[in-house]
């Protein structure tokens, strides 16, 4: 099967040449292990992170491994006894056709309702990632202003529409009019301010009247800075992702004296680190979507070769919705 690895580690955006594909035999499988065929593989932006060596939250990728990365595929072969051929299943088992688990970190899911490709999205890691920060960490109420950054990408799509259902105006921030257009028409927020147009500052403040309450941070820099400018008494700011400076780019705050002057509370997270919460997220999630509550967008790049540069394009908002690479 074709796998891609990491050939050499960036030292600012990613080239094509930091990924090599690579073709490889499928190794026996031995008792407990499962195989399986990857028809999806999820491009996130955490992986620019595994990419390089510097201290993180999570050890980087190897070199010249499989480069890590969530997967939905099907079944094809189990000696495990929880596995049968034919499962839909649900793992991280990276940028490769096709991948042996042992079970563990596995999840089958169920594909009537909801399609197979949503458990990497809005249904899976990014949607949980939407789910917990909006409801453990900004805790909005009804009528209050919530804003979100890359509003119309996998998780800030999801806060959004989360929000929304709780009564809150909600507030986007996104690159370029059809994004803006998608997240208002679309998606159903209030308001979506487009910060490639040039009057970042004065568009937040147009669209936030009534200040903002609470904050789910997806990028850094110059939104996040406007957004602090505006923050009510007492608001809550949930740092998710700051995208902006994932290839090295530096992310000046200047509006930090909001944090004192409104007594904000800021809190950064990493959805993996709070399972307990999981089962319950993706279930909720899982009806809202069979319900037709809750609507995704994905970009969906075909065959595995194409990885590498969907990703590069993922790192600079080339993507609509989540990134997908669609392996079969
Ligand atoms: P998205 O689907 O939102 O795609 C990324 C989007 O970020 C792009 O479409 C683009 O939107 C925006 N973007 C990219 N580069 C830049 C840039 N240089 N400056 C400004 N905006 C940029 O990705 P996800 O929904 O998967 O992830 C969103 C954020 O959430 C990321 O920061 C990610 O790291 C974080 N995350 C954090 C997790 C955690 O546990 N803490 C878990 C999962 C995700 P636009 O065109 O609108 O600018």
């Amino acid at each position: 099967y074709r796998r891609i690895v990491l050939a050499s580690r960036p030292s600012a955006e990613p080239s094509p040449d930091n990924f090599r594909l690579e073709t490889v035999d499928t190794p026996e499988l031995q008792e407990g292990e499962i195989l399986v065929r990857n028809e999806y593989l999820s491009l996130d932006p955490y992986m620019r992170g595994r990419m390089s060596e510097e201290k993180s939250y999570a050890a980087p990728q190897p070199l010249d491994q499989t480069m890590i990365g969530g997967t939905a595929g099907e079944v094809i072969a189990s000696k495990n006894a929880k596995f049968a051929v034919g499962d839909k299943v649900v793992g991280a088992l990276g940028w490769a056709e096709t991948g042996v688990s042992d079970g563990v970190a596995l999840r089958k899911v169920d594909i009537a309702r909801v399609p197979l490709s949503a458990y990497l999205g809005v249904a899976g890691m990014p949607g949980m990632t939407a789910w917990y920060g909006l409801n453990q960490i900004m805790q909005p109420k009804a009528g209050e202003t919530v804003a979100v950054s890359a509003a119309s990408g996998a998780v800030g799509s999801v806060v959004g529409q989360l929000a929304k259902l709780k009564g809150c105006r909600v507030v986007g921030i996104a690159g370029g009019k059809e994004k803006c257009a998608y997240v208002v028409d679309e998606l159903g927020f209030d308001a979506c301010v487009d910060y490639k147009a040039g009057n970042l500052v004065a568009d937040l403040a147009a669209a936030t009247p009534n200040g903002i309450d609470a904050v789910f941070e997806n990028v850094g820099g110059a939104g996040f800075d406007a957004a602090l400018a505006r923050m009510n008494a007492f608001g809550r700011i949930a740092v998710c992702g700051l995208i902006a400076g994932y290839n090295g780019e530096a992310v000046a705050v200047h509006n930090f004296s909001s944090v004192l002057t409104n007594r904000l509370t800021i809190r950064g997270f990493i959805v993996s680190e709070h399972l307990e919460f999981w089962a319950e997220g993706l279930r909720e999630l899982a009806a809202l979507v069979a319900g037709g509550q809750l609507k995704y967008r994905e970009t969906i790049a075909q065959d595995l070769a194409s990885a590498p540069d969907a990703f590069i394009g993922l790192l600079k908002g080339k993507n609509f919705g989540k990134q997908l690479v669609k392996l079969t």
